[in-house]
């Protein structure tokens, strides 16, 4: 079993940052934590973007394919993405994408996959804080319900959806805008008011300086060390 992750304390060059990054994902690969879920736990590409897309947890495709959005729900979030500038390729590489739990919860026993529990949750709660604070992002992009709890009171999607909102991570305030799950099962962003709430959540994260940041220039990823130092800090 892994041990908890720890932030790190103080502020690091790009090229540490990098490293820690790096570091954190192998630890991370190895975490057994929670006996009722399914792994190994799925990471995505090392990059030290200013945005964080979070998810809920993997299906059972994305563990075996280990890649997050791997399979239906991703063909969809990377259609909405796509149409903001970013295909699915340049998206995996310029926004840390991570969840609410990086294991398989199982399947429900009414069908569909089993919600994680608290105490699966809480378990799983340190790896997101040690990359928050590795990554410093300026935009948060929890996507489902669960990952927008981990962000902002429970309120109805229609409450949350197709706004900002400032949320405070640490020491500094960061953007949210959530957006609904992708799945095929939720009828949500497919009828109103959800479909248009998911088009103004898309145009503010569009408009936001972040993601025109990364769609200028792609951040930093881990084994490129040497020219990340070349970079000034983030
Ligand atoms: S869900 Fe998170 S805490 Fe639990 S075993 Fe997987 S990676 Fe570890």
């Amino acid at each position: 079993m892994s041990a908890v992750p720890r932030a790190p304390a103080a502020p690091r060059t790009v090229a540490e940052r990098l490293a820690a990054l790096a570091q954190h994902q192998a630890r991370l690969r190895r975490c057994r934590r929670c006996p009722g879920m399914t792994g190994p736990p799925v990471v995505g590409a090392p990059v030290l973007s200013p945005v964080l897309l979070v998810g809920q947890a993997p299906g059972s495709r994305e563990i075996g394919l280990r890649r997050p959005f791997a399979w239906t729900a991703g063909k969809t979030l990377f259609r909405w993405f796509e149409g903001i500038g970013l295909d699915e390729e340049a998206f995996r590489a310029r926004v840390y994408m991570a969840a609410v739990c990086r294991c398989f919860p199982g399947k429900a026993p009414k069908g569909g996959d089993r919600v994680p529990g608290e105490a699966e949750v809480a378990s799983c709660a340190p790896w997101l804080e040690a990359e928050i604070a590795l990554l410093r992002p300026r935009l948060v992009i929890p996507t489902g319900r669960l990952a927008i709890a981990r962000f902002l009171e429970h309120r109805a999607l229609a409450e949350v959806v197709g706004r900002v909102h400032p949320v405070r991570l640490g020491r500094r305030t960061v953007d949210v805008i959530p957006l609904p799950h992708p799945s095929g099962a939720s009828v949500w962003h497919r009828t109103e008011p959800g479909r248009t709430l998911l088009g103004r959540a898309l145009a503010l994260i569009a408009a936001h300086p972040a993601w025109r940041a990364i769609l200028r220039r792609p951040p930093p990823r881990a084994g490129t060390a040497a020219q990340a130092e070349a970079r000034p800090r983030a």
